[in-house]
């Protein structure tokens, strides 16, 4: 089974236990990677968002800011911290980010002068907003019905997230894209809908050899793995290359059905496996 797990959260950004607990853990696991991927989301106009009441509330103190220059520095120092507590497990530590991409004029520049700044061991795209084709500010997936009412407005937002992710992916600047289809949470977006910017999506990936997690997430949130059966049957026919993730929050989620995950693609015979 996979012995290693590079989509992981601390107290750092929204998950619910210290470093050194999921350290704890991930060895009784019998892992022998972790990777903590701090949640990055940094867009210019968050307080201008209608979802921003809610997320100002979030106690993580890292995630949900405006500005790459202030959240740089924190994460240096937590880069520094890890590294450290690493050395007392028998296990190797990364330390990367799990990015939201965004697409308005110079978020690319900023991100691409936090990653000299901070040097990180790893970066994932994983997009968790909605925005339109302005990108004027975010909205949280699962308020996307409530701000954006009409139905054909609500589609345009989630086309254009299938291809942002191509777009991060096309960047090289992720080593691999988290959890593809996470939209199905929002009322509209299922297993079928949106095929023809998923197909763009996965070739993209095809093309640029760009990973995709096979995320156990999606079994907790709603029975399937993130992809679901029919976009995972295309990744392994366009050869796309893979690795497990739990997207653990908590230490009871680390590696949490790693065996489910590992008999769906030993089942499928899917063959390119991706490890850091
Ligand atoms: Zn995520
Ligand atoms: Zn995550």
């Amino acid at each position: 089974m996979q012995n290693y797990s590079y989509h992981t959260h601390t107290l750092f950004s929204d998950g619910r236990n210290s470093a050194e607990e999921m350290l704890e853990q991930a060895v009784k696991c019998g892992l022998k990677e972790i990777g903590f991927s701090e949640h990055l989301v940094v867009h210019k106009n968050f307080h201008q968002s209608p979802s921003w009441p809610k997320l100002k509330e979030y106690r993580g103190s890292h995630i949900y800011r405006t500005d790459f220059a202030e959240v740089a520095a924190a994460f240096v120092a937590y880069k520094e911290e890890i590294s450290k507590l690493a050395k007392k497990y028998p296990l190797q530590v990364f330390v990367g980010a799990e990015v939201d991409f965004f697409t308005y004029d110079g978020w690319l520049e900023e991100f691409m002068i936090f990653r000299r700044q901070t040097n990180l061991d790893y970066y994932i795209t994983g997009n968790h907003f909605l925005f339109s084709e302005s990108c004027d500010y975010p909205i949280d997936a699962d308020e996307l019905i409530k701000f954006v009412p009409q139905k054909e407005r609500q589609e345009d937002y989630l086309r254009r997230h299938f291809l942002t992710i191509a777009r991060a992916a096309e960047t090289k600047l992720f080593d691999f894209v988290a959890h593809i289809d996470y939209m199905r949470r929002v009322t509209g977006c299922n297993d079928n809908s949106f095929m023809a910017e998923k197909e763009y999506l996965l070739q993209i990936l095809a093309k640029n050899n760009i990973p995709a997690e096979v995320s156990t997430k999606g079994i907790r949130k709603n029975g399937n793995c993130y992809p679901a059966p029919v976009l995972l049957n295309r990744m392994q026919e366009l050869n796309i290359p893979v690795l497990i993730s739990d997207d653990a929050h908590h230490v009871s989620e680390l590696t949490q059905d790693f065996s489910v995950a590992e008999s769906l693609l030993q089942k499928m015979d899917y063959k390119n496996r991706w490890k850091l």
